[in-house]
């Protein structure tokens, strides 16, 4: 095992970081309080190449692997969970089905524009009545001879007002259950879409999450992902890409509220010495060290399984879960060592927790990725390779 970084990867997350410094850290405060960011930011992630990383050259990304997208992913959270919500959905939901599951003409017309960041992707599964239990969806796209007739409502959906492109799962087949649910890649500017922002939200504030509404959308066939009935195939795969990316976040959330921590501690002096000399609050920051390192490691191992194109729900899943929970539990803590200056936005740990929450509930909740650890372990759930796996990575390609 080698857990030394490439050079390729040593300079991008030196770029990152440089970029959460200089462009997310002075603006996010404002931003998160005004409920938006400046459209701008979007242009400067995808000069940057942030919107491609992991996707191959030829379809217009850059090339890197899976660990790379992780270092991106850290350090864009570890400005604020906005911005590697909003990599999860367009990279690792979206783009990366593209790439996965998408035909030669699918990839060229939408994954090629949205790599280089010129096209916004976004991902729309949960329903009002759907989130956990994919299956109770209630959207149907019903074929009429070379289209589909998509209608319907989805929730929650991350870029919501900001996407040009969504990749929407309806039933073509209700009767069939999970089989008989359909991928689509929709464009927005197809006549009977709207959409409308989730206002007043606990967190992820400066991102924009809202709902979706199809009525009547007419998708013409040779814009259905995959075959007729692999949509829930299709989106579970979606979600080990998306999940990484979320595990990875979380990494750099830990990171975030282990600096803000550790520079207070060095500041605030109780009963004559810095809150760091007592035991209780170093008990607080060693836990949020430990939860950094076991989730980084987590992530990396979860990467090297894509990197080597096999199957790795399992591993992916894992670190979402302990990633996100240490994330939640270390945001808890750094606000409890800011004591009653957490509460006040002079500093960003109440910020830190409420993004922290997201985290633990999209991509699968705490409580069903407990049940599916269980189920691996007991036998109940099996890894099998998809019928399309992403192959193994190589360098460039
Ligand atoms: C900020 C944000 C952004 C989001 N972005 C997107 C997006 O871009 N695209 C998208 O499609 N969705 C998105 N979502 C939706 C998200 O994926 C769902 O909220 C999530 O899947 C959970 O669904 P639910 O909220 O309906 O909860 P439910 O499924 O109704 O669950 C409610 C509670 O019951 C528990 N529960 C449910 N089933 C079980 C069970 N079998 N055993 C034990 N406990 C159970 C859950 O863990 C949870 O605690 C987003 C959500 C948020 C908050």
């Amino acid at each position: 095992m080698d857990f030394r970084f490439t050079d390729e990867q040593d300079l991008l997350r030196k770029t990152a970081r440089k970029f959460t410094d200089d462009e997310i850290v002075p603006n996010i405060s404002k931003w998160d309080t005004e409920g938006k960011f400046d459209p701008v930011i979007w242009k400067r992630l995808a000069d940057l190449g942030f919107m491609g990383v992991c996707i191959p050259e030829k379809y217009g990304g850059s090339g890197m692997d899976y660990n790379a997208l992780a270092i991106l992913c850290e350090e864009l959270e570890r400005g604020d969970t906005t911005f590697r919500t909003a990599v999860s959905v367009h990279t690792g939901l979206n783009s990366m089905s593209l790439l996965q599951w998408g035909t030669e003409e699918q990839k060229q017309k939408y994954l090629v524009p949205q790599a280089k960041g010129e096209k916004i992707g976004a991902f729309g599964l949960t329903e009002p009545g759907a989130g956990s239990d994919v299956a109770a969806m209630s959207s149907t796209a019903v074929r009429d001879g070379e289209h589909y007739v998509l209608n319907g409502q989805k929730t929650w959906i991350s870029l919501c007002d900001q996407a040009d492109h969504f990749l929407v799962f309806a039933y073509t087949d209700k009767a069939k259950k999970h089989h008989g649910i359909t991928a689509f890649i929709v464009e927005r500017t197809m006549p009977g879409i709207s959409s409308k922002a989730i206002k007043n939200k606990y967190g992820i504030r400066a991102g924009n999450t809202g709902e979706l509404f199809f009525e009547n959308v007419r998708i013409p066939v040779e814009n259905r992902l995959g075959e007729e009935g692999e949509g829930f195939k299709i989106a579970m795969a979606s979600l080990d890409n998306g999940r990484f990316t979320v595990a990875a976040g979380a990494v750099g959330l830990i990171r975030a509220c282990l600096e803000a921590s550790v520079k207070y501690c060095h500041e605030r002096e109780t009963f004559g010495k810095p809150i760091g000399k007592h035991q209780l609050v170093q008990q607080m920051i060693a836990n949020m060290e430990a939860g950094y390192q076991m989730s980084r490691l987590l992530v990396y191992r979860a990467g090297e399984l894509k990197n080597r194109g096999v199957r790795n729900t399992r591993a992916t899943s894992l670190a979402k879960w302990q990633a996100c929970d240490f994330a939640n539990q270390a945001a808890d803590d750094a606000f409890q060592i800011h004591g009653a200056y957490g509460y006040s936005d002079d500093y960003p740990v109440a910020r830190y927790l409420r993004n922290s929450k997201a985290p633990v509930i999209y991509e699968g909740t705490r409580e069903i990725h407990t049940i599916m650890q269980a189920e691996y372990v007991l036998g109940y759930r099996q890894e099998k390779p998809l019928n399309k796996m992403l192959p193994a990575w190589t360098p460039g390609e």
